[in-house]
């Protein structure tokens, strides 16, 4: 097995050595700064609150596996390292108990079991509540305590019998390479050499990885939690010393949660201003460790938990005969979306990180990590944790300051799946914002780049709108962040023509002797068609998952444009062409990102040619320039590169032109197209137009997880092609019925639109999960796509769940993409 050295022993360290040991890796370092009976770190004063349920499938499959494995966990005495004592959250707004539902529905679409009760069943599950401010609560009995210490001494010692060795009271001060490769740990006892080195730091995470050349997108920050003396109503529970019985107790509307601890009260607070830490200021660990000393404990700032003293009171009324006996402020890791930071450095190979990860989801991940490592890819897809997810304007220490403090402020809030940040704003614009601002587009913000929803300017059409075209009255959750000016621009794109800003799209030129042997090996297209043709392929991993889609227009017999839906596929790309001209020099193949330098205009509608044959001389006619094609045309005497495709199901033409003549382009065809009834249209629109079509999107409708066949893409798989990226894996799949399969819905009463990530109940059973949803204005009804079980068919109801109402729905016909996807109806 290759040499691992990891650098800490807190939970997600430990986790990740008895992982790699499950999988047969025993030949792994553990180097620990801080003494190994009690490190120092966050996981050495976790309370350990593990709450499974989340918006995102990934952290709540890893918060599920951390369950079952720290259960499993026994000490000598047969005692496990967690106290299932069951989760509760309560509301005590309306706004809360409303939230609640959508909650429940996201454990039931992942598998937990969770029910909403009444404020009486609340109180008999949790006595000590006050009865005049519960609302009601959500219950999921799995939930409970993990016994994080605890469970890093059993992980040491189960380890270390295998093999696993532990240098504690050593920090790692930095990371040797040879060839863009990790070769090793330097230490002030010298250095440790290493195939591969996983940075479980914690929040010390950004110094360690800066020692890698790599910055990660972390902010340390405190935060409050306090003991209390003992309450007599505790006492009589007669819990033994440090444990619990009540379950464990959320009260979002206030940021306060509650653990027992024995007799005594132990209380989180996140209502406080965000303290961020810089954890190089915080010295050496001291040799040794102790409860009320340790580097990731700073001193108590009373007054800032005063507020949260008056809600707790309140709650709970018990706390009133009480006092606040200790108090820290406990630092650990937040990040600008909130999510963990797992994957390998994109700039040095065999440096991997597992950061900012909870005591909630450290065996999940770890779990993962081991099988990334050991065999090339996880079961659980780490797309929403990816390392590689942010762009470089995320990067900046402003941006992750902000973003990660105002993730703090947000934990506990509720907030609409659309909801933009509200700062900061404007960091990446397309060549035509000027006009997207004065049409009055409502912007949205997504990887730092400002993206039209819809345009104002597009009311005044609201009025004309046909009857079968006209938009259905929405509940206010759906309402949020829509407009019923999304109608007119679908309307418009599918009976006239309309412009897109696709400039944020992700785009690469691939240039260079190499450039097609890399292509066709990464992708399942054939792209060895000749120059002019476009091909829309799958990149798929070894196993024949799902790792994107992508479009290569093949430019010159050297030079093919390839636009890719998912950025962190970029990495592979480019990790494989170092990889190709290692092995050949005469094989190289250089990737140039040009989203920035370039702008993108999907022009599209029946009524797109009208408008093209106005600005140029070139040949836009079908047989002139056919579905599939690219060519370099004129447009408005700017040179541009048009590809005959569209991701609404239209005619018409995505058209890349350099950044400076952008917005050139933009008035050229807004103008030429006012005779034939243009519009600009924004990202609301598509989406509903590209359900319409079938189109599935990345992160959303499919991941890893999924075959070409069940998500209904096979139909992107080139017939005869062999020798690419998950080839063999895909032939072996060959004829098996996959378990799931991605199904359109059409929902019944013709007007609730969901969100995604409901979960489809048939016969009173969770049976899948929707993924994306839209009002589909063409059909004039909602659509969603869910995955669920195959043998369902075309016709077959089942129900969605919505803020806890089931939704009837039927299947409907199953969409299979074909590479004529983006071909026009005609
Ligand atoms: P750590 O436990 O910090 O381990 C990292 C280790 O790396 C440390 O031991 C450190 O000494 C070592 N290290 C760092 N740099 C070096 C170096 N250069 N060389 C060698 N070693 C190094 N999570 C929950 O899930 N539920 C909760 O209820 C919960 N409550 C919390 C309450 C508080 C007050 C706080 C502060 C955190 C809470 N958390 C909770 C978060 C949780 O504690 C952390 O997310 C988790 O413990 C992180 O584990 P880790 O292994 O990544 O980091």
């Amino acid at each position: 097995a290759p040499k691992v050295v990891i650098i800490g022993a807190g939970i997600v360290g430990a986790n990740l050595a008895d992982e790699l040991c499950s999988l047969g890796w025993t030949n792994t370092t553990v180097v620990e700064q801080g003494p190994l009976d009690l490190p120092g770190g966050s996981t050495s004063h976790a309370p350990g609150l593990v709450y499974q349920t989340n918006p995102s499938k990934t952290m709540a499959k890893f918060a599920t596996y951390t369950v079952s494995k720290l259960e499993s966990l026994k000490d000598q005495d047969g005692s496990s390292c967690f106290n299932q004592v069951g989760g509760l959250e309560v509301a005590t707004t309306e706004a809360r108990l409303q939230d609640l539902k959508r909650k429940q529905g996201w454990a039931h679409s992942w598998g937990i079991e969770a029910s909403l009760i009444s404020p009486e069943e609340c109180l008999r599950l949790y006595p000590l509540l006050n009865r005049e401010k519960v609302l009601g609560g959500m219950h999921i009995p799995s939930d409970g305590l993990a016994l994080a210490a605890k469970a890093v001494q059993l992980l040491v010692k189960r380890t270390r019998e295998k093999g696993v060795k532990y240098i504690d009271r050593t920090p790692v001060t930095g990371i040797t390479r040879a060839g863009g490769k990790v070769t090793g740990v330097v230490t002030p006892n010298g250095t440790i050499s290493a195939d591969i080195v996983v940075c479980c730091a914690g929040f010390w995470g950004v110094e360690v990885s800066k020692m890698a050349g790599l910055t990660l997108p972390l902010l340390p920050l405190a935060h409050q939690y306090v003991k209390t003396t003992p309450i007599q109503a505790l006492k009589d529970r007669k819990n033994p010393p440090n444990s619990a019985s009540l379950p464990i107790l959320r009260h979002q509307d206030q940021d306060l949660y509650y653990r027992e601890h024995g007799d005594f009260y132990g209380i989180g607070y996140y209502g406080h201003k965000p303290m961020p830490v810089n954890a190089a200021s915080l010295g050496q660990t001291p040799s040794t460790v102790s409860d009320k000393n340790m580097p990731s404990r700073l001193t108590f700032t009373a007054e800032d938990f005063a507020p949260a003293w008056k809600e707790s009171q309140e709650l709970l009324p018990v706390m009133r005969e009480a006092e606040i006996a200790d108090g820290f402020n406990g630092i650990f890791s937040f990040t600008p979306d909130g999510g963990s930071l797992v994957g390998e450095s994109p700039t040095l190979d065999g440096f991997w990180v597992a950061e900012a990860v909870k005591v909630t989801h450290s065996a999940g991940v770890a779990r993962a990590v081991a099988e990334v490592l050991v065999q090339g890819k996880s079961q659980i897809d780490l797309s929403d944790c990816d390392l590689s997810r942010f762009e470089g304007v995320q990067l900046s220490s402003d941006y992750v300051s902000e973003t990660s403090q105002q993730n703090f402020v947000e934990v506990y809030d509720i907030l609409h799946p659309l909801e933009p940040k509200q700062s900061p704003r404007n960091l990446r614009v397309s060549p035509f914002f000027a006009r997207q601002e004065q049409l009055g587009a409502m912007f949205l913000e997504q990887r730092g780049w400002e993206r039209p929803h819809w345009y104002k300017a597009n009311e005044k059409l609201v009025k004309s709108l046909p009857r079968e075209w006209r938009p259905q009255e929405r509940d206010a959750w759906s309402s949020k962040f829509y407009s019923p000016i999304v109608a007119v621009e679908a309307w418009k794109t599918r009976t006239a023509v309309a412009m897109y800003d696709m400039t944020p799209l992700r785009r690469l030129e691939i240039s260079g002797p190499g450039a097609l042997d890399l292509l066709q090996q990464a992708c399942t297209g054939d792209v060895s068609r000749p120059v002019g043709t476009v091909t829309y392929a799958l990149v798929l991993d070894d196993n024949a998952g799902l790792r994107c889609d992508i479009i290569v227009a093949r430019l010159e017999e050297e030079l093919f444009h390839v636009g890719i839906f998912n950025p962190i596929v970029i990495e592979t790309l480019s990790r494989s062409a170092r990889k190709q001209s290692q092995q050949s020099a005469g094989k190289w193949a250089s990737i140039h990102e040009v989203t920035a330098g370039t702008s993108a205009l999907g022009l599209w509608g029946p009524r797109s040619h009208a408008v093209v044959r106005k600005l140029s001389e070139d040949d836009f006619s079908t047989g002139g320039f056919p579905h599939h094609t690219v060519k370099r045309v004129h447009i408005a005497g700017i040179p541009a590169t048009a590809v005959r495709l569209s991701h609404v199901g239209e005619a018409g033409w995505e058209i890349y032109v350099n950044a400076d003549v952008g917005l050139r382009l933009w008035d050229a065809v807004f103008d030429a197209g006012q005779s034939e009834g243009i519009i600009a249209a924004g990202r609301a629109a598509l989406n509903s137009l590209r359900m319409e079509k079938g189109f599935r999107d990345f992160g959303s409708d499919f991941t890893s997880e999924h075959s070409p066949a069940a998500a209904g893409m096979e139909g992107l798989v080139a017939s005869g092609k062999a020798g690419y990226v998950g080839s063999k894996a895909l032939a072996l799949l060959a004829g098996k019925q996959p378990e799931k399969r991605l199904m359109t819905l059409t929902i019944d009463d013709g007007k609730s639109v969901v969100m995604g990530k409901e979960p489809v109940f048939q016969d009173g059973k969770a049976v899948g999960y929707v993924t994306s949803a839209a009002f589909a204005y063409t059909i004039g009804k909602p659509v969603a796509y869910a995955w669920l079980p195959s043998k369902l068919r075309q016709g077959d109801k089942v129900q969605v769940e919505y803020f806890g109402k089931r939704v009837p729905a039927t299947i409907a016909a199953n969409v299979t993409v074909q590479e004529d996807w983006m071909d026009d109806r005609s």
